[in-house]
């Protein structure tokens, strides 16, 4: 008998989540409601009492995040080449620059020398991604934007359940000025399907978070309403908060078990197949995806379709976005960003989710072994 097919990731949802949301399903009222605010008191009290408001994604967050920052034409805001494309693509959207600096090739996260270097009198915001869940080091980076005064939107969308100097991801590394942007998009480490979740600094007002969510609607006591600001639909839905509690739940104990999954990627993969591995961080890290790079050389290609062969499917997290084409039309070219560019074309993403067994671990090792000879 061959083992059924190892996907690179697969979400977690208990049975007792599954009849809550059909709960939620009768109940009558299906979108944001009572569910919302209890996913929002949740994820306040895990992020330090902090204001927390529920989108419904991850995106719409980091566009609400650089309005309500007041970012928009003329100013530019510092980035990753090396990160989901949602994350420069807000910046576009909001009608400001994105300026691109280069990775650290250990980390694989933006390299805050160079933030520093870029940082202009233009420059509004940075927006540091904790790639893979490996948190950007926030006591250099709060260093960094504490003398120039920049904003910090932090993208967290990969590090929800991850940690700095043992305090969650969610608390305020920077004085109370800073954003945190989560995502609970399906593959994430606690999702809701879709939808996304925005810590917000002592400085901006929650209600102003909330008109821009839903149509810049504010309403009064006497049944009448108003809109004076431009906002938009990006309002969570009590059934995806209903996945979202059920998940907060089992929060820690995922965390622990990708960390121990982790751990055995790093006992059993063949140092002899000359694969740049992650950081061994086992105390920050969530362990939200565990990338290799393929030795020089290696097709990816035939790579991917011989560990597909052998059972087991792998991901690509992300090529660097300023070699798509509506970055290269912005200026940026091949060259630009070199750590982000040889990373990008040669990374992998392993499967690594919490249900997997150790003997999952064990597979993927093997097909490792196999799929790297036939395509050397
Ligand atoms: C997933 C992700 C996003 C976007 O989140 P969505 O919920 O899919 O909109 C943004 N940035 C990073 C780094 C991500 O991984």
């Amino acid at each position: 008998m061959t083992a059924p097919f190892l996907p690179f990731t697969r979400p977690a949802i208990d049975e007792e989540t599954i009849a809550e949301v059909a709960n939620v399903l009768r109940s009558g009222w299906i979108t944001s409601g009572p569910k919302v605010q209890a996913f929002e008191a949740a994820l306040s009290d895990y992020c330090g009492g902090r204001p927390v408001r529920a989108f419904n994604s991850g995106t719409a967050t980091l566009e609400i995040a650089l309005r309500l920052a007041g970012v928009g034409a003329g100013d530019t805001v510092i980035t990753t080449p090396l990160t989901w494309v949602a994350t420069a693509n807000v910046i576009l959207e909001v009608g400001a620059t994105p300026i691109l600096v280069d990775v650290d090739p250990v980390t694989r996260n933006i390299d805050l020398d160079a933030v520093e270097a870029a940082t202009t009198p233009q420059t509004k915001a940075v927006i540091p991604v904790d790639l893979a869940g490996l948190p950007v080091d926030r006591d250099r980076l709060y260093g960094i934007a504490g003398k120039h005064g920049l904003r910090v939107i932090e993208d967290a969308a990969q590090a929800f359940g991850a940690s700095w100097n043992g305090k969650p991801i969610g608390h305020s590394f920077g004085n109370n000025r800073d954003f945190v942007s989560f995502s609970f998009h399906a593959n994430k480490n606690l999702t809701t399907s879709e939808g996304g979740a925005l810590v917000l600094p002592a400085d901006i007002d929650p209600g102003l978070c909330e008109r821009l969510r839903l149509q810049g609607v504010r309403r009064f006591p006497d049944g009448g309403m108003d809109v004076d600001v431009l906002g938009g639909k990006f309002n969570l839905t009590d059934i995806a908060a209903t996945i979202g509690l059920g998940q907060m739940k089992h929060l820690a104990a995922f965390t622990t078990r990708r960390r121990e999954l982790a751990r055995r990627y790093f006992d059993h993969i063949d140092p002899a197949l000359g694969l740049e591995i992650p950081v061994a961080d086992f105390s920050n890290s969530n362990w939200h995806m565990f990338q290799v790079l393929l030795p020089a050389g290696a097709d990816r290609g035939k790579f991917i379709a011989a560990m597909k062969e052998s059972g087991i499917g792998v991901g690509v997290h992300y090529p660097a976005l300023h070699l798509f084409s509506l970055y290269r039309a912005l200026g940026f070219k091949e060259g630009d960003f070199p750590h982000a560019e040889r990373i990008g074309a040669a990374t992998i993403t392993l499967p690594l989710f919490p249900s997997m067994l150790d003997s999952d671990i064990d597979r993927v090792c093997a097909a490792l072994t196999t799929s790297l000879s036939e395509t050397a």
